[in-house]
Order: C-alpha cells, then sequence, then structure tokens
C-alpha cells in the first residue's frame, strides 16, 4: 500500500529530515508515527502527498512510484489520501454540512451523490444533529470530527492525521481516536502522526518511532517510549 524506500530529505546544504528510511504500510493498517518536533513526521507526510521531492530514494503508494506521477495527475494521486490537521481547516462561513459538501464539489461530485453522502457521514463522526452549526458554534472535538468526515467523505484508501487531538483535552481527544480506530475498522489505511503519548498508550497500535530523521523503532502493538 505505501513503501518508502531508502528515502532521504535533505533541505538546503545540509537540513537532514530525513535520513535513509524504509518503511512499510499495508492496507488497512493502523500506524502512530511518533518523534519529538523536528523529527521528519510532516516530512514524510508531505512525501507521501507529493508536495514535494525525496532527495533521494523511491516513494510507493498503491504500487505507483510517486516520482513517476506528472504534475496534472497530483491532483488523483492526493484523492488516495484524506488528510486531518491539528487546527482543523474547516471554512468559518460555511455550516459543518457545508464545509463536507464543499469537499466533494471540488472534486466534481454529482449534486445529488453530495445530498445523500453529507448526512450519511456525518452521521458516522457523531454529528447529525449539528450539520447546520458553523465551526465557531461548534467545540474543537465537534470541529475536528467535521474535518474528519470531510477527509473520509469519499472514501478514500488512506487517511492521515497530523497531530489530530494537538488542540483537544483528553477526553474529547480519546472520541477522536476511537472515531479514527472506527474509519480504519471499515478498512481505510489510518496514518497518525502525533506526539500524544498518552493516546498512543493507550491504542496498542503499530508505532513507528522517529528521531532525527531515522525510524529507531518500528513495534507491532507499540508504546510511545519502550517501558525501561
Ligand atoms: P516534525 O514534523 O517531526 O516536527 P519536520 O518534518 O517538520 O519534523 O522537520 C524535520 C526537519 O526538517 C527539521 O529540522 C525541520 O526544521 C526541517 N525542515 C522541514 N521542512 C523544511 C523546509 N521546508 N525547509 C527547510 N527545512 C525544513
Ligand atoms: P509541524 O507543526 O507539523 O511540526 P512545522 O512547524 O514543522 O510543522 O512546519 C510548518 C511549515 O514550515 C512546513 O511547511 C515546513 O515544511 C516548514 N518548515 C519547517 N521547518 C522549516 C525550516 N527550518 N525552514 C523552512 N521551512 C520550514
Amino acid at each position: 500500500m505505501i513503501r518508502f524506500s531508502n528515502v532521504s530529505k535533505i533541505f538546503g546544504r545540509d537540513t537532514v529530515a530525513l535520513e535513509n528510511i524504509n518503511l512499510e504500510i499495508g492496507d488497512g493498517e493502523f500506524v502512530f508515527l511518533v518523534g519529538p518536533s523536528g523529527s521528519g513526521k510532516s516530512t514524510m507526510v508531505r512525501l507521501l502527498l507529493k508536495e514535494m521531492e525525496p532527495t533521494t530514494g523511491a516513494i510507493y503508494v498503491r504500487g505507483v512510484r510517486l516520482s513517476s506521477i506528472p504534475r496534472r495527475k497530483i491532483p488523483r494521486h492526493r484523492r488516495n489520501i484524506g488528510c486531518v490537521f491539528q487546527d482543523f481547516k474547516l471554512l468559518p462561513n460555511k455550516t459543518a454540512a457545508e464545509n463536507v459538501a464543499y469537499a466533494m464539489e471540488v472534486t466534481g461530485q454529482r449534486r445529488r451523490a453530495i445530498k445523500t453522502k453529507v448526512p450519511q457521514i456525518l452521521e458516522l463522526v457523531g454529528l447529525a444533529d449539528k450539520m447546520d452549526k458553523y465551526p465557531d458554534q461548534l467545540s474543537g472535538g465537534e470541529q475536528q470530527r467535521v474535518s474528519i468526515a470531510r477527509a473520509f467523505v469519499s472514501q478514500p484508501p488512506i487517511l492521515i492525521a497530523d497531530e489530530p487531538t494537538g488542540n483537544l483535552d483528553p477526553d474529547t481527544s480519546v472520541g477522536i481516536m476511537q472515531l479514527l480506530h472506527r474509519i480504519n475498522r471499515i478498512g481505510t489505511t489510518v496514518i497518525v502522526a502525533t506526539h500524544d503519548k498518552e493516546m498512543v498508550d493507550v491504542m496498542r497500535k503499530r508505532v513507528v518511532a522517529l528521531e532525527d530523521g531515522r525510524i529507531v523503532r518500528d513495534r507491532v502493538k507499540g508504546a510511545y517510549a519502550d517501558e525501561v
């Protein structure tokens, strides 16, 4: 599904963001990507989205080598990958339903499909009764649910969340993680970049740990740090 093969990314003359990364993530896996700030998590996410190219090595998504994708086909590649961010990135002048609908409109989906799909997905994330609220009328956790609904509405095979609980309190964070877990159980490959140690430790999922641009640990049912 996803493969990094000897991937390095060097910014400028000598900022080594990633150094010889080899990583395989299978279909339907749930993976935490952990590590301190500056360890290379965002760089891996941005490479997967083909926002930039690796300095060396190759990245494959669903069997396709990203360097072989021409510029005009990048939008199609990105439709494989739903994205959720720490700061939600919702449009403030659109309701929850309109935010989700907008994501479908920009990918050219039919009006009919949008009309049936939007309420279904908002129901899935537990917001059936808040469809017509604007972001500033929703709590942080509710806004994050809208942003997950938006990322998932076209059922991409891969969902990437970058610090999804970074702005949320612990109880709300648990709900968001349960939701991501549910989306994973439907068959979606889910990658969560985070330094939310407690969350990683309760979930007991695969943990890939980065330090200074290298993978220092990869555990099937891991914790944020090795127990000592
Ligand atoms: P993380 O997401 O784990 O905080 P990043 O992938 O953002 O880590 O950063 C890894 C390293 O690469 C850091 O040293 C960061 O300063 C550097 N870096 C990231 N993006 C850029 C960029 N566009 N230009 C120069 N250096 C960058
Ligand atoms: P995050 O909160 O995910 O760690 P960052 O602060 O690492 O995000 O990065 C935010 C943006 O700034 C990204 O586009 C990243 O590429 C860029 N960036 C990060 N570090 C540097 C750097 N040292 N020089 C230039 N751009 C950077």
